[in-house]
């Protein structure tokens, strides 16, 4: 697989990388972790699982029955992951 743009959801920045560069330098992101399209963390090398939409699913936080109640950043990011394809962000 080659490079696609990595997007981590708690800092936004952005990344150019294959799979295997994403993983060296911490990225957490499908496909070498998690899946596409369902919810797990998306994050680069420098921010906290703990600041994931994955976690607040997970600590109770965000009802996943009612996006529509969520922050914007949280309903932001849900709508990356559910757009994602097998090759990562369109
Ligand atoms: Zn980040």
């Amino acid at each position: 697989m080659g490079a696609f743009e990595h997007r981590c959801e708690v800092c936004g920045t952005t990344a150019l990388l294959t799979p295997d560069e994403a993983f060296d330098s911490g990225w957490d992101y499908p496909p070498r972790m998690g899946m596409w399209g369902v919810i797990s963390p998306r994050t680069c090398g420098h921010c906290s699982i703990a600041d994931t939409l994955w976690w607040a699913i997970q600590q109770g936080e965000l009802d996943l029955a009612d996006p529509m109640g969520w922050p914007e950043d949280r309903r932001t990011t849900l709508a990356q992951i559910l757009n994602e394809s097998q090759e990562g962000l369109r």
